[in-house]
């Protein structure tokens, strides 16, 4: 992952160093309209490396915490609370199909977990836009000690051939995406002991399992929603 970063840091760097060289030349030929230009392209490089910044401390900041236990259901639901205006924006409502006395607990940084699920409910209401119907579910069940959790939508899902590349720093199929939120979610997920994968549904949708260790005051708990 740094190498990935340290090009997609070092590449606006030269751009920027490069404007900045060839603005001074534009004002010494009084092209005042060029430089500004220059100057707004150094601004907008500078913007897109801040994001980053903002997403890697985001990243850089789940090393330090520890995993306590986590009611699914409640994250789940302030996850879905934050996006709000999002999903209100993308025209969607999200089914948690968690029951509200769910018992299902994962050992998870509570603020991470909601990290992870904002990031992948987020992805889907991105990939339901075009949809004239569209759905997304969020399900969980219970395997042995372990709790998993599923985010499915009725998007056009993922290219076979993309389902590993996805999870790839910087990958990104959108305008305005950074490709950051996968990557950073996986390692999250891996540094709570989980897994996090994604396949597609029979139906053509996207399915992202996202799977922890379930808290050891988990009650027996049946499973919740569709294993899809
Ligand atoms: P970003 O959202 O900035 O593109 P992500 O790392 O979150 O970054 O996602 C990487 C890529 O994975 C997306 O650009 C998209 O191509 C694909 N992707 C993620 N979630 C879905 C989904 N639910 N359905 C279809 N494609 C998805």
């Amino acid at each position: 992952m740094s190498a990935s970063i340290n090009h997609e840091l070092n590449q606006p760097l030269t751009a920027i160093r490069s404007y900045a060289d060839n603005g001074h030349l534009l004002l010494d030929r009084e092209r005042y309209g060029d430089v500004r230009g220059n100057l707004r392209k150094i601004a907008e490089m500078v913007d897109r490396m801040a994001t980053i910044g903002a997403q890697l401390k985001q990243f850089a900041r789940k090393t330090t915490g520890h995993c306590i236990s986590v009611s699914l259901v409640d994250s789940v639901a302030a996850s879905i609370g934050i996006l709000g205006s999002k999903l209100k924006n993308v025209g969607v409502e999200v089914e948690n199909r968690i029951p509200r006395d769910s018992s299902l607990n994962v050992q998870a940084d509570p603020i991470q977990l909601e990290q992870i699920l904002i990031n992948l409910i987020s992805n889907a209401a991105n990939a339901v836009k075009e949809q004239s119907e569209r759905r997304i579910e969020v399900s969980a069940e219970t395997v042995g000690n372990r709790v998993v959790v599923r985010v499915s939508d009725n998007g056009p899902g993922i290219p076979e051939d993309r389902l590993e590349q996805i999870f790839e720093p910087f990958f990104t199929t959108r305008e305005t995406g950074l490709g950051l939120g996968l990557s950073i979610s996986q390692r999250i997920a891996q540094s709570m002991g989980g897994t996090l994968n994604a396949r597609n549904s029979i139906d053509g949708g996207a399915v992202f399992s996202l799977e922890l260790c379930a808290a050891s005051d988990q009650q027996d708990a049946p499973e919740t929603g569709t294993a899809a």
